[in-house]
């Protein structure tokens, strides 16, 4: 690893440590020739199968432009995005393959974005699982309406059992 300072061709190892949730390993090294100090963080490679059959890296911000179309005019910052980019990386390196394709890649990215926005969900949705008719975006949104009243009455449950009322 060559010195980002001095381009020195070495550099020594100082420390070294597992993230917590053992995806990567940050180094901390030291250049011998400047003494100056740096960090690396060393990951699994994830690639992606493209249809053609060709690899390339996962890239996060390949990611974002992939949402951001379905993001237009809803309010979601640049923040958002990365955050939703970084949610959808750890997702597939925590499914533990290190090769994946398109689809294993929609597929990890409507988790996140229902989180994010429900109406650039249901966008990505209808293009990434090929919505054909309104039928195909009812079905969708039934769906939606029915987790998030399940999850409402799950909280409620929660409040009604969980906190002792008030003296
Ligand atoms: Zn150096």
């Amino acid at each position: 690893m060559h010195c980002p300072f001095c381009r020195h061709a070495d550099s020594r190892v100082v420390d070294s440590r597992t993230s917590d949730d053992g995806l990567s390993i940050r180094r901390r090294r030291q250049c011998p020739q400047c003494n100056r100090r740096f960090t690396t963080i060393e990951t699994a490679s994830l690639s992606v199968v493209k249809r053609s059959g060709a690899t390339e890296p996962f890239s996060r911000e390949k990611i974002v432009n992939g949402v951001r179309k379905a993001c237009q005019g809803r309010p979601v910052s640049d923040d958002d995005l990365a955050v939703l980019a970084q949610r959808v990386e750890e997702n597939l390196r925590a499914s533990g393959s290190a090769e994946l394709d398109a689809y294993e890649i929609g597929l990890a990215i409507l988790g996140p974005l229902r989180d994010l926005d429900e109406v650039a969900y249901l966008r990505f949705a209808s293009v990434y699982q090929a919505f054909s008719s309104l039928e195909d975006f009812e079905a969708a949104i039934t769906v939606l309406r029915a987790e998030n009243e399940a999850a409402r009455a799950a909280a409620e449950a929660g409040d009604a059992t969980g906190q002792p009322a008030d003296a």
